[in-house]
């Protein structure tokens, strides 16, 4: 059976019969099919075929037969009352809003499996034994069914017991059309209920499976990789060859694996547009509706820094692209200035603009006015409206109009997806407004987080264009049919697939009435079942698995095994991806624009950056890339770095406050006890805070907080000057200095945090480090950081002797100098033991030399252009850098780690 409509069921449409499928999707797929046999034949009008799905059949029936004017529940109120009852419940995990409706969901899986499988056990006195977790379920049941018949509802899942009963009951004082015979489709397994039903309706039959027209196929590939590379190669043939023909592709667990199935088939298969996916994506991963959802939330609570940056990039938060614009220059600025936060609150953000000052407004607000006007206007309305709690249906009617008032999407021309993602947005609203069907009222936040819930659990998928690809999962593809199908990751592991019992129903119960996954059996026959079904949906079926997958060996699947052979290697021809037609083209690129000689910003970093990776140092200096740390609640590991440089720059500044010598120092260590010494190093860090921490950052951090980030400073401090006061005599000659340098032809404008004069005249310099660093990183033949190196030669004064280079670690629990030093044991520490590596590695000229011809040819490389994506230890430099959606690397590191696999081959 292909793509061609089978004749039977064709023939049975077009004499009005009804067909029922298992799935929506299946009832679709029918249609298409049978509308495509009608245009085939060159009609241009013929009737709508009777197809339905088997719930809307379900419905309808019932529909047609009650008389007693029950409201079906729709899954949100299902959920909500189930919700409701644990609640009421009063056991403890029902008491927070999350895991309780996680218990919800629980609660009415179990109640659908019991009206599929069991409905007997629906009665309260059938389970009078269960115990524990099933005890307390049964008791939630018990309750539900009571609210029912209290309220006059009924569940979706006992709709089809209800049926059952009036079909073999009918009324008497109601007349229905007549029962017509059944044909279905796509049923891998039938329901005890849908049995039931099905056999109380009359006469039904189902379509049998035929043979496979060839023997199935069955590959394994090297890994998940070249498996789904073979898969794509061979549908864009198989479309090549045959135009118009059909593919279905499935796959275990798509939702997991789509991203790289999409990047699989967007590489190989013929066209972007050729494939396209049976399952939808959540609702709350969609733009518009993401989008919309985060306004209305921002207008009561904060956004995080990383929603209000999406946001802002959607374009759909303003009327306009120039407010947005706007919107994304005061983020930049915000972090450009250190006022990042990790949260926001719409007061807050607006605030952040400059003040308005009468006719001047518009040049100072930055053209933004109008957006803060509006956002302002729909907070005030909201605050409003939500003094008191409102009917679900008001709030879903109220937020569209209250969107508009802030021109929600506006500035975006609506392309088709997102005009269906807008109709799934209000559906979603009016399922949330379905909850006040028994009178029920929410606050702000209730509403919202109902609507949350439901955005997570609502599905949108574009509307079918029909691809001639379609991908989906094994259960999905019941009822369809195509010219050839391949299945992907038929392993032993995944197929048949396995599951977890139920947690809420005895596991006797569940063995009893043969539930999913009771026992290893039940999914072996269901496989089978599904299978064969797959046997019949085609004409050629492929099925195929990685030897690897997750970096673990896979067997076959021993199911695709008995119905198609051993799996043998995949035809040469779909072996090899990079032989395969791509859709990008790698383009080595040369060119290098050179910059002329001459003052640039950067400092030291930007010789740092041009030795770890050429791309770097361009893309910050040159083209003023930065990479964003993303906003802590307390201090970022960069602010107590500069607060402790800050500290120590006041501590030997010199009278009056500080001190400049070693002898200063030791008078300071004689204070009489340690508290004295703190108390001075106090004056110091509050001095400091009061001038380095900002008004924001007071408002934002608690004062006991940043009480706390002054006493740790100060014991740190404390400890470190009790570390320098053993040192041998210096005294200090600068600090924080500042010089412009010229190295062959670059000027640069360095900083150094502390000169030292040692004991015998020479000169050391000092870099304060609050981090892990070592001397490793300054070794040649590509240093990863060239800071001291660059300042031993350039930055100090023609009269200076060097006199070495050292990191001062100052992080607790680790003080101490790591660097060169000429002599250290003369100038530094006299009592440095044999082992210490100051002793082991002293600076040397040889040394100095080195690293000045390294850092004159970086300065003349970045002159010259040299931009090359080449970080000097990938991928550990790029976790640092933070450019990669720049350059790209991480799409290149295939060729990138194959580089250094030569590499090592070749030392070897
Ligand atoms: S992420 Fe890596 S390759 Fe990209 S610029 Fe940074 S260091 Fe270079």
């Amino acid at each position: 059976m292909g793509s061609e409509f089978e004749p039977e069921i064709d023939q049975w449409l077009r004499e009005d019969g009804l067909v029922i499928t298992a799935s929506e999707r299946a009832a679709r797929a029918v249609r298409a099919r049978y509308h495509r046999a009608r245009q085939s034949e060159g009609r241009k009008a013929w009737a709508e075929p009777n197809i339905q799905d088997w719930n809307s059949f379900v419905r309808s029936a019932w529909m047609e037969r009650s008389l007693n004017g029950k409201l079906i529940l729709n899954r949100t109120q299902e959920q909500s009352l189930w919700a409701d009852l644990a609640l009421a419940d009063g056991r403890g995990a029902t008491l927070l809003e999350e895991p309780r409706y996680r218990l919800a969901d629980l609660a009415q899986q179990a109640h659908e499996l019991l009206c599929s499988y069991a409905p007997r056990l629906l009665a309260a006195t059938a389970r009078a034994g269960w115990q524990n977790d099933a005890g307390v379920f049964s008791r939630w049941l018990a309750d539900f069914e009571q609210t029912c018949r209290r309220s006059d509802l009924v569940s979706s899942a006992r709709l089809p017991i209800e049926l059952l009963d009036l079909l073999k009951n009918p009324s008497s004082n109601l007349e229905c059309p007549p029962r017509k015979p059944l044909f279905i489709i796509g049923f891998d397994r039938l329901l005890p209920v849908q049995q039931e039903v099905l056999d109380a309706w009359g006469s039904w039959r189902e379509a049998p499976l035929a043979p496979a027209a060839t023997p199935p196929h069955f590959h394994v590939a090297d890994d998940d990789q070249a498996e789904l590379a073979a898969c794509a190669l061979w549908s864009s043939r198989r479309l090549a060859a045959t135009p118009g023909a059909r593919i279905l592709v499935i796959a275990q667990n798509v939702t997991a694996i789509r991203g790289q199935i999409e990047r699989a088939f967007l590489q190989h298969a013929a066209t972007a547009r050729a494939f396209e996916f049976s399952l939808g994506i959540p609702l709350d991963r969609v733009a518009f509706s993401r989008a919309a959802f985060l306004l209305i939330r921002w207008l009561s609570s904060s956004l995080t820094e990383h929603e209000l940056d999406w946001l802002f990039s959607t374009g759909l938060a303003a009327a306009s692209p120039h407010e947005t614009r706007h919107l994304q220059a005061q983020m930049r600025l915000l972090r450009r200035r250190g006022l990042e936060q990790p949260d926001w609150t719409l007061e807050a953000f607006v605030k952040s603009f400059p003040a308005r000052t009468g006719e001047a407004s518009s040049l100072q607000g930055g053209g933004v006015e109008p957006w803060i006007d509006r956002m302002t206007a729909a907070r005030s309305r909201l605050a409003e409206f939500a003094r008191e709690p409102q009917s679900p249906l008001d709030w879903a009617e109220w937020i569209p109009e209250l969107l508009a008032s802030v021109r929600f999407a506006a500035a975006v021309s609506p392309a088709s997806g997102e005009f269906q993602a807008e109709g799934r947005w209000q559906q979603a609203l009016e399922t949330a407004a379905s909850l006040g069907y028994d009178g029920l009222r929410l606050d702000w936040s209730g509403f919202l987080s109902r609507l949350a819930r439901i955005l997570a659990k609502t599905l949108f998928a574009p509307e079918s264009s029909d691809a001639p690809i379609q991908i989906c999962g094994p259960a999905e593809s019941a009822g369809l049919t195509a010219d050839a199908v391949w299945f992907l990751g038929a392993t032993e592991q995944a197929w048949p697939a396995s599951g977890k019992t139920h947690p809420l129903l005895p596991i006797e119960v569940q063995r009893n009435w043969r539930m999913p996954h009771a026992t290893p059996q039940l999914d072996w026959d269901l496989a089978e079942a599904m299978t064969a079904r797959l046997l019949d949906s085609a004409p050629e079926v492929y099925f195929s698995h990685a030897r690897q997958t997750e970096g673990a060996e896979a067997r076959p699947s021993r199911l695709v095994t008995e119905v198609a052979g051993a799996a043998g290697p995949l035809p040469a021809d779909l072996v090899s991806p990079l032989a395969a037609r791509t859709a990008a083209i790698s383009v080595e690129d040369f060119s290098r624009v050179p910059l002329p000689p001459g003052r640039i910003a950067g400092g030291a970093a930007l010789l740092t950056a041009q030795s770890q990776c050429p791309f770097k140092a361009f893309a910050t200096a040159r083209l003023g890339a930065q990479s964003w740390e993303a906003a802590q609640a307390g201090l970022t590991a960069k602010q107590r770095g500069q607060l402790l440089h800050a500290v120590l720059e006041s501590v030997w500044a010199g009278p009056p406050d500080g001190i400049r010598t070693h002898a200063e120092l030791v008078d300071l260590a004689d204070l009489a006890d340690r508290e004295s010494r703190a108390a001075w190093v106090a004056a110091h860090v509050r001095r400091v805070f009061q001038k380095e921490i900002r008004d924001r950052l007071t408002d934002r951090m608690p004062t006991r907080y940043l009480e706390l980030e002054q006493e740790r400073l100060i014991s740190l401090v404390t400890a470190w000057l009790e570390y320098e006061s053993a040192r041998i005599a210096f005294e200090v000659l600068e600090i924080e200095a500042e010089c412009v340098k010229d190295i062959a032809g670059l000027q640069l404008k360095l900083r150094l945090d502390r000169l030292d004069r040692l004991i015998d005249g020479s000169v050391l310099v000092i870099d304060y480090k609050t981090g892990d660093v070592r001397t490793k990183s300054w070794q040649l033949p590509r240093p990863d950081d060239i800071q001291l190196p660059l300042y031993a030669r350039f930055a100090l004064k023609e009269d200076h002797q060097l006199g070495g280079l050292t990191f001062a670690r100052v992080r607790p629990g680790d003080l101490t100098f790591a660097g060169h030093i000429g002599a250290p044991a003369g100038t530094l520490f006299a009592d440095l033991k044999s082992s210490s590596t100051l002793l082991r590695d002293p600076l040397t000229v040889e040394q100095l030399e080195d690293w000045d011809r390294y850092i004159e040819q970086l300065a003349r490389d970045f002159l010259a252009g040299h931009a090359e994506v080449n970080p000097r230890d990938y991928p550990k430099t790029c976790e640092r850098c933070g450019l990669q959606t720049l350059c790209r690397v991480d799409e290149n590191r295939v060729v990138l780690e194959g580089e250094g696999d030569e590499e090592e081959g070749d030392d070897g």
